[in-house]
């Protein structure tokens, strides 16, 4: 069966199969039901006219009437131009033209009165608008009082004349037949609690908006509805897993008691307490945990993980811990096998570097139940690797992981599904993670251990470099190590490399007296590993290195992270690397170092990072520099296809959407309830017909 919005585009008056082509080729538009959702994605303002005297150069486009008083051309050849002289009774400014003049020659008269539509710039004193839209002045468009639409076009539409102006009038024609087509598409209850408009007109607005009440009330609704139905879909999801994935019940915590008791090396945070406790209720539940658990650099999610561990093993079961690199699975091995001995709990790492032999022994181990803990990259996921009964297998930084990597960590225990938890040190904004992990529970440690000083952040330019070496010298003086760390800029390794070094000998000739370490990509894995050992040990005190220290180095004693260049970096990035300080009860320092000229984009991220240690903070700012489809990992998501709502700016229409959504799955999980009825009819129709929500998951 299908309706009216599943006709074809080709039989829109004034389409046609050729236009019907370069819809489908150039925009992804099949059906009525795909045009009417090309939704404007910005408006220029109709509604209003503004006299010459007031016009700003800050503002995007104007709308301005008055009279031609004359016209000249000036300049000759390549520079020829067109001025036409426009005066309203408060002033006069420019009209100009570069090509087309003489048409528009023809076309402007003096003693006219025209609609003129620009973006004015100032020159000199007066104004001037660079080829205006300019309409006689009718009867119609005297009054002003609407927005005009634009839509997103291609430059293959634009030269088959197919622009956004052409693209309004079909919607017109659309609407017009539309008219009594629309079905409701949200229930009663949900329109009069939040006062919404119905369908039909939220889609005549969104299009022609008469003026900006009208338009806000169109995107509030339409934005909700297109979040809701998102959310409604995640959390579905979720609740079938529940249901249908069973988990291993672990329920006796005797090692975790020991542990707690005997070796316990700090206080647990109440962050921290909190999360074991979320988690421990996962895993004693019968069911398959799917938990993602941030917590910002420093937050300690190593104790908490091995805690997990100590759960499972209670249970007779055994752990795996998946690191993105081999210096992180090492460090993690590092910290987790000390605690693990003390309590003669076997331990092992395995990379893509353990030798032949030691995988034999390794393999067996893990087959015959006798080795109860894995960690490792992602060598553990290969197929010769197998359990005897794996219980819980943690992920840490799974930006870097695939899908497809995680879902083979689940068959590794063919019996049932291992617990499965996540862990972020990048915090990902609460929208954002409501939307690619919506299907998640979701665990956050937001408190750092107590006694540690927050970092101080401070912005350098480059002509300031005398200074800041003084600042490191007294610093190294005092016991303290610094980092020094430089982009990848050229993204040419060689260039980059050079870059480095040449960094790395001036600090060796403005430091004589210090031992220098330097790491970068291109080192030997073993090469690396001994730079940075020296450096742990209190060897060198002075690291130079490129972003490969960015993830999971703890040396406590570097109290100073140096990054060159840092306008280059992107805000996440540069708080993970000021996350590499702050470990040791010293202060530490975290110190930008840029050149004079930042762009605005730049200034912001710089200020940012100067103003705030929130990891939550910088993650929300650098979602509304960036856009979800830049920051890490979230690029292939089909999730972020969104049609109207943007999850950088419509936080609390997310916030709403997702709490009406679990409310009315909570009371009525499969929608069989009446007044549910137009949702479960929605579910359905999406289902059918819209590609983004079937890639949703
Ligand atoms: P991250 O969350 O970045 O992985 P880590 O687990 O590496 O953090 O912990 C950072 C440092 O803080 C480690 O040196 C760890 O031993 C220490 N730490 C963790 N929890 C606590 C705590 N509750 N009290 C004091 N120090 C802690
Ligand atoms: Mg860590």
């Amino acid at each position: 069966m299908s309706g009216f919005f599943d006709t074809p585009i080709e039989f829109l008056k004034g389409v046609g199969p050729q236009r019907a082509a370069l819809f489908n080729k150039q925009l992804n538009i099949f059906t009525f039901g795909d045009l009417i959702q090309h939704y404007p994605f910005r408006y220029e303002d109709r509604t209003r006219f503004y006299t010459i005297s007031e016009l700003l150069e800050e503002m995007p486009f104007v709308q301005v009437r008055g009279k031609v008083s004359k016209k000249e051309l000036i300049g000759s050849g390549f520079k020829k131009r067109l001025v036409a002289y426009l005066i309203d009774g408060t002033g006069e400014m420019e009209l100009v033209w570069f090509q087309g003049i003489k048409w528009v020659l023809e076309k402007v008269k003096p003693g006219v009165e025209y609609v003129v539509f620009g973006k004015p710039t100032k020159f000199g004193k007066r104004f001037n608008i660079a080829h205006p839209e300019l309409e006689t002045l009718t009867p119609k468009n005297e009054k002003g009082g609407f927005l005009q639409p634009v839509y997103s076009i291609t430059e293959t539409l634009r030269k088959r004349h197919l622009d956004s102006k052409a693209i309004a009038k079909l919607q017109q024609e659309l609407l017009t037949q539309a008219n009594n087509k629309f079905h409701e598409t949200l229930p009663s209850a949900i329109l009069e609690r939040f006062r919404f408009v119905d369908k039909r007109k939220a889609m005549i607005n969104i299009h022609f908006p008469e003026n900006h009440e009208s338009l806000n009330a169109a995107q509030q609704r339409l934005k909700f509805e297109e979040l809701f139905y998102i959310q409604l879909r995640l959390i579905k999801l979720k609740l079938v897993r529940k249901e249908k994935y069973k988990g291993q019940s672990f329920n006796d915590t005797a090692l975790l008691t020991r542990f707690y008791h005997d070796f316990l090396p700090f206080q647990l945070t109440g962050a921290q307490k909190k999360v074991i406790k979320e988690i421990y209720a996962d895993m004693k539940s019968g069911r398959q945990m799917n938990r993602l658990l941030q917590g910002d650099v420093g937050s300690g999610k190593t104790i908490v993980s091995f805690v997990c561990m100590l759960i499972t093993l209670s249970g007779n079961a055994q752990c795996t811990l998946m690191a993105p690199t081999e210096i992180l699975a090492q460090q993690h091995f590092k910290t987790i096998s000390r605690y693990a001995e003390q309590m003669q709990i076997t331990t092992a790492l395995l990379t893509g570097s353990v030798k032949k032999r030691e995988r034999g022994d390794i393999h067996r181990g893990l087959r015959d139940g006798s080795l109860k803990i894995l960690i490792g990259t992602h060598a553990l996921i290969e197929e010769e690797v197998q359990f005897n009964n794996l219980g819980l297998a943690i992920i840490d930084e799974q930006h870097r992981f695939g899908v497809a990597q995680r879902s083979k960590l689940w068959s590794k225990n063919k019996t049932v599904y291992p617990h499965v938890l996540v862990m972020t040190a990048t915090p990902i904004p609460r929208t954002l993670a409501m939307t690619l992990y919506g299907d998640l529970d979701v665990s956050v440690i937001d408190e750092l251990p107590a006694g540690r000083k927050p970092i101080k952040t401070i912005h350098k330019y480059d002509s300031h470099r005398l200074e800041v070496n003084g600042f490191l010298k007294q610093q190294i003086k005092t016991g303290r190590q610094v980092y020094i760390v430089y982009p990848l800029i050229d993204e040419s390794e060689k260039l980059d490399l050079k870059h480095l070094m040449d960094g790395y000998e001036s600090i060796c000739r403005a430091f004589p007296e210090e031992a220098v370490s330097i790491v970068h990509g291109k080192m030997k894995p073993d090469a690396k590993e001994y730079e940075m050992n020296r450096f742990a040990k209190g060897e060198t005190s002075i690291m130079v290195a490129t972003t490969v220290i960015e993830v999971g180095v703890d040396v406590p004693n570097a109290s100073v992270m140096v990054i060159e260049n840092a306008e280059r970096f992107g805000l996440s990035q540069l708080h993970q690397l000021r996350g590499r300080v702050g470990r040791g009860a010293e202060q530490s320092y975290c110190i930008l170092m840029t050149n004079y000229k930042l762009s605005s984009d730049s200034k912001k991220r710089i200020e940012t990072m100067v103003r705030t240690n929130n990891g939550f903070e910088i993650a929300e700012t650098d979602l509304q520099l960036r856009g979800p489809g830049d920051l890490m990992g979230t690029q292939q998501s089909g999730a972020l296809d969104l049609l109207i709502a943007d999850l950088g700016k419509d936080t609390k229409i997310l916030q709403t959407a997702r709490e009406t959504a679990l409310q009315i799955l909570e009371e009525d999980p499969d929608l069989n309830k009446a007044e549910n009825k137009l949702i479960r009819e929605q579910v359905e129709r999406m289902r059918k017909t819209m590609v983004n929500w079937s890639r949703i998951s």
